[in-house]
């Protein structure tokens, strides 16, 4: 990486996340992309040669990270509108299938880390099957995980399938950096069979792999899982595919597979009860949570509050844009907010510090990142997000932090950088072209449609 100017950051806010709000603070990045210092503008000298960057009205934040996202499926939004959840599945995987190709997902992928940038994500979770983040994080100069997808719900295909996610993670590794990791996903419950489940993750253990799994998401899941019945269960039968009971929930039947062994990332959990929870933290797996993926597929909202209660790592994902429609941590916060106060009946849920610690150390935590990123300290990444609160839907500012997230929208963000370097600043992209990707994504979006009509 060429050598970065030494660059001071002064801004009306500085929100640390591991210490409280600095008004007028400041923020020195060195040349290696690293935090040098933090704190009061007053109490850091500028170094001689130091670029001065006077941010104003505004508050700089750690990265936001976002530990759930498809960005190979960005081509979907608003294709998938009012589906029971099976009919969503089906419809979205035969569609890909049908209409798109290699070139497509790649394209998808970089328009995702274009809506990533501009509103204020640094570091990004994948989970998709063609594995184009690896290539669009590298590019972008973003910071997250890839996991490769496998599906299986056939046990005789297993060896097979297991054949081609080894391959896949050998070539994805190509990718590998500093900022950049590859990992595993084995689906779901109603894609995946039990030896593939246990077998990816012998595979994720032996090899280091981080791992994600689509886990207690919805109704329809856990009447496959526990009693071998529900909307699932025909379709699965009918490819010839047994459907015994597996487990009394999710989480217990990926305990007795083996898989929380490998300490996943559990996407959703959803219908968790509290020997779920002893489970999961148990194991020192993790969860992601998505609460407006959940609540627009009618699956309900997870028991956020249970989990951090029960000392559970929780970190906050969008989902695709397929079921959330918008890549926006700031609304997805906000909304969790609101969500989880509203089931609870209780206005002391999830406030706005909580918030920002969900969207930037928790969210690392979750995907072990936390000695890299996630909060503004030094020898930190500095991986930072500048939210303006100049514009009349966020002013007066009495609080930045709740300025931050119950006024503020993706839409704010004015800069994002990681290992300081600049990628996004005013409405500018340092390393990607929007207009480029545009004809393949409208020809994609009109495929699509051709396909699902
Ligand atoms: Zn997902």
């Amino acid at each position: 990486m060429p050598e970065l100017p030494l660059t001071l950051y002064r801004a009306a806010w500085v929100l640390p996340v591991c210490a409280d709000p600095i008004r007028n603070g400041a923020v020195l990045v060195g040349t290696d992309g690293r935090i040098a210092a933090v704190g009061p503008a007053l109490a850091i000298e500028p170094p001689e040669g130091c670029v001065i960057e006077e941010l104003g009205e505004a508050a700089i934040l750690p990265g936001l990270v976002n530990v759930h996202a498809h960005p190979e499926l960005a081509m979907f939004r608003g294709a998938l509108e009012d589906l029971c959840f099976r009919d969503w599945i089906l419809r979205l995987v035969g569609a890909k299938r049908a209409a798109l190709t290699e070139a497509d997902f790649e394209a998808a992928a970089r328009w995702t880390m274009v809506e990533a940038l501009r509103s204020g994500i640094t570091t990004l979770a994948a989970t998709e099957s063609s594995g184009a983040s690896a290539r669009a994080l590298c590019e972008a100069g973003l910071r997250g995980v890839v996991y490769q997808e496998v599906f299986g719900p056939d046990p005789a295909v297993c060896g097979e399938m297991m054949d081609g996610l080894r391959a896949n993670v050998e070539c994805l590794r190509a990718w590998e950096c500093d900022r950049v990791r590859i990992g595993v996903s084995p689906h779901a419950p109603y894609t995946v069979s039990d030896a593939l489940f246990t077998a990816t993750a012998e595979y994720a253990i032996a090899e280091g792999l981080p791992m994600a799994v689509h886990a207690a998401e919805s109704a329809i899941e856990h009447q496959l899982v526990q009693a071998g019945e529900g909307d699932f269960a025909p379709g699965l039968r009918a490819r010839g595919i047994d459907t015994p009971p597996r487990g009394r929930t999710t989480v217990e039947m990926l305990d007795r597979l083996g898989v929380l062994r490998a300490r996943p990332l559990l996407i959703h959990c959803v219908l968790l009860d509290a020997d779920d929870i002893r489970r999961v933290r148990d194991t020192g797996s993790a969860v992601a949570h998505c609460p407006v993926a959940n609540a627009r597929l009618g699956h309900g909202l997870a028991p956020y509050p249970e989990l951090i209660a029960g000392n559970v790592r929780v970190g906050l994902g969008t989902d695709s844009v397929g079921s959330n429609n918008r890549l926006d941590l700031l609304e997805e916060a906000r909304i969790a907010s609101i969500l989880h106060r509203a089931r609870l009946a209780d206005c002391g849920v999830l406030g706005p510090a909580e918030l920002l610690r969900l969207c930037t150390l928790d969210g690392a935590r979750a995907l072990g990142m936390e000695d890299t990123v996630g909060t503004l300290e030094p020898e930190k990444d500095a991986d930072l997000c500048v939210v303006s609160l100049a514009a009349p839907h966020v002013r007066p500012v009495h609080d930045p932090v709740a300025a931050v997230f119950h006024a503020a929208r993706g839409c704010d963000v004015v800069l994002t950088a990681v290992q300081g370097r600049v990628l996004y600043r005013d409405g500018l992209l340092a390393t990607l072209d929007p207009a480029a990707l545009e004809p393949v994504m409208d020809d994609a979006a009109r495929r699509l449609r051709e396909a699902m009509t």
